[in-house]
This record gives C-alpha cells, structure tokens and sequence, in this order.
C-alpha cells in the first residue's frame, strides 16, 4: 500500500484542503514552493503512464482542481502543475499525483 492510500484512509495524517468524491488534495511534506499541493485520485492509478482512457474524465477534474485551489490560494500570479512520471520522471510514490506548486517563480527547464 502506498503512503498515499493511508493517507486516503486516514492511517497516516496529512494537511487536507480539499476532498471531494473523487481526490484529494493536501500539503507536501517537503515544500518546494510557498505552496506546494498534492492533488490526487481516490482510486489508485499507479501513474499517469498507467492511466487509461476511460480515466480522461477523472485526470480532468484532477486538473480543475488543481486550477480551483490556485484560484482559492491567491496563486494569482501564475503556479505549476506537475505529473512526474516512472523512474526518468522523477516519481517516487506509485500512486498518480499532481503537484501544485506557486507562490514563487519556478525557472524552467526543470532539474
Ligand atoms: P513524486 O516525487 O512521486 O512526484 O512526488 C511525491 C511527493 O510526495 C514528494 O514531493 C514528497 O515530498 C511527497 N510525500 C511523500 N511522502 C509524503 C507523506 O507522507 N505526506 C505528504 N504530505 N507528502 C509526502
């Protein structure tokens, strides 16, 4: 079970700020940014790798609200919303996140 999942059910804690029927969003443990979300799925994905096409309409609600809690957290300077994926991607939890990270600005390329 992924540390994500205890978190969905609860056996670990974690800064919730938003639920719905279908995610979860909460802070990361280790902020890269001024904010710095997690948004995911309640069902387990592994990645978006993994993902499939009848879960289109769950990755674009994941996308709503990572746009809708940017809104809500006065991102209003512009953020970043991040899937990293597989070993090159830079996943570390087998479980498909989002980041939402703003409250600085984020240089690009990425690392
Ligand atoms: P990834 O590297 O897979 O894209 O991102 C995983 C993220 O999960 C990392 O940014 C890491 O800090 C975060 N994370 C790992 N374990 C925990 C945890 O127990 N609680 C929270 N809130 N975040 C976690």
């Amino acid at each position: 079970m992924t540390v994500f999942k205890k978190i969905i059910d609860r056996q670990i804690p974690a800064d919730i700020v938003f639920e719905d029927a279908e995610c979860l969003a909460f802070r990361d443990i280790q902020p890269q940014a001024p904010t710095h979300l997690l948004v995911i799925p309640k069902r387990e994905i592994r990645s978006l790798a993994e993902s499939q096409p009848s879960d289109s309409a769950l990755l674009g609600h994941l996308l709503r609200v990572a746009a809708e809690l940017a809104t809500r957290l006065g991102l209003d300077n512009g953020y970043r919303v991040v899937i990293n994926t597989g070993a090159d991607g830079g996943q570390s939890v087998d479980h498909l996140h989002l980041h939402l990270l703003g409250g600085r600005p984020l240089r690009w390329p990425p690392g």
